[in-house]
């Protein structure tokens, strides 16, 4: 039976300076250019800790449902490359921010807090160096080997990545803001891959490995790397363990106290997260479960429905949504986020489509449209003379004119040929350029004839 284990490491990209120094996170993309002694790891440079970064971490913890200590600190792990001037880095070992939590059935072995080394740039014989990533603040979240198959791997980072977004501190867009370690074992020893960047790259990585060790089982503990271009893993080294790094405590950095009341503090500000967000949906809009997942893996989608719910018919507004708004989204390439659309544009377009003003066809077409550009549906329904007839006598009088023009079809219809009134409907339609209901003519059509 293979059992995975993740550690997923999260930058912390919404806080907007680095966790040891004043350094901004995100900014001047040249190379270089956000950097400062301290990240650059000069001799003599102190490191001190930002207080969101830890505050974000200890949220994180706290919504995952960990124990969180009365007191923690931060460690150097040894080693030496050239993404690392000084030789270490900052980061938590001994006691974590968080311990023991859970996210539905996976365990939540710790939470914590380090800093991003930099990054290393190859260019064909020669390597570069970027500091403007050291120091970024990076969450890193470890869990049980719990996971059963790859697939239960990438769902349940789904569901962390929407929990770290109702946070406020992780944003779906930047793919590369999250990086996995993730170990396996299918038959023999543990394997773990390194660095896997992206949810679709390490459900890859993971389905491959499963079926390489069911070919040949690992003899020893290893670390490979994952070769996203030729699909494969590539053995890099038999496994170090954690003590070899010889981590040490960082006496630049005090040990830091987590009152009660910080804590109190913290838990007021965790907004109501998806998973209670997807049962009060079921509870207070009736929503099939299918639906209210769906709008709350998305905070903004969530949002957005709410404030059309209080207006509109909750699943009449649930189904557009996510259905197609969604998919017109999905086949602009576009996020919710990217676009003007807000409440007010969905309430027009439904309320009109909720009064019989516009049929399905038109209410797509307004979506389309204003994912181009804001406008008033309902104005533009006007303007263009959009709206659907909706006096009986008006379609009345083309269904009369209709079935005088195509006396053969309605004998055919007669006779008991259905597919003669589709024919018919659809010369109505015609008539009124797409503005009659296909359902009203219909009856409207039978009574006639
Ligand atoms: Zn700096």
């Amino acid at each position: 039976m293979v059992k995975i284990g993740i550690e997923a490491h999260i930058q912390l990209l919404n806080c907007s300076s680095k966790v040891f120094c004043s350094c901004p996170t995100t900014g001047d993309e040249n190379p270089n250019t956000r950097t400062c002694p301290t990240c650059l790891g000069l001799p003599g440079a102190k490191p001190v800790l930002n207080k969101k970064a830890f505050e974000q971490a200890v949220q994180t913890a706290i919504a995952l449902d960990c124990k969180i200590p009365k007191e923690t600190f931060f460690s150097r792990k040894n080693y030496f490359f050239p993404d690392l001037p000084k030789s270490y880095q900052i980061t938590q070992y001994e006691i974590p921010i968080g311990t023991n939590g859970k996210l539905e059935n996976i365990k939540i072995k710790r939470v914590h807090l380090e800093e991003d080394p930099g990054a290393l740039i190859h260019k064909g014989s020669i390597t570069l160096i970027d500091y403007n990533r050291s120091g970024i603040p990076l969450i890193e979240i470890v869990t049980e080997p719990d996971f059963k198959s790859p697939n239960e791997v990438r769902l349940f980072l789904r569901k962390l990545i929407t929990i770290l977004e109702y946070l406020d501190i992780y944003e779906r867009k930047s793919e590369a803001a999250m990086k996995a370690d993730a170990n396996i074992s299918a038959t023999g020893e543990k394997v773990e891959i390194k660095n896997i960047t992206g949810l679709k790259e390490i459900e890859r990585a993971l389905d491959y490995e499963a079926a390489r060790q069911e070919k040949e089982p690992a003899q020893q503990q290893e670390t490979r790397g994952w070769d996203s271009e030729k699909g494969i893993t590539f053995l890099q080294r038999t496994k170090e363990e954690e003590s070899d790094y010889g981590y040490i405590f960082d006496g630049d950095l005090t040990k830091i106290e987590i009152s009660q009341s910080l804590i109190k503090k913290i838990k007021l500000e965790i907004p109501e997260l998806s998973l209670d967000k997807v049962e009060r949906f079921k509870k207070a809009y009736k929503l099939e479960k299918e639906d209210a997942e769906t709008l709350a893996a998305d905070k903004l989608l969530a949002e957005l429905f709410e404030e059309v719910a209080k207006e509109i018919d909750p699943i009449l507004a649930a189904h557009w949504l996510r259905r197609d708004l969604m998919k017109v989204l999905h086949y602009n390439k576009k996020e919710l986020k990217e676009v003007k659309i807000d409440a007010q544009h969905i309430k027009e377009i439904l309320s009109l489509l909720q009064q019989n003003k516009i049929n399905d066809a038109t209410a797509k077409e307004l979506l389309i449209k204003l994912i181009e550009s804001p406008f008033s549906p309902k104005e533009h329904i006007e303007k263009e003379n959009l709206a659907m007839i909706t006096s009986e006598s008006e379609i009345e009088n083309m269904c009369r004119e209709v079935i005088k023009n195509n006396k053969g079809v309605v004998d055919s219809y007669k006779s008991g040929k259905q597919e003669a009134m589709n024919f018919l409907v659809g010369q109505v339609m015609r008539l009124s350029k797409g503005k009659a209901n296909p359902k009203e003519t219909q009856k409207i059509l039978k009574k006639l004839i």
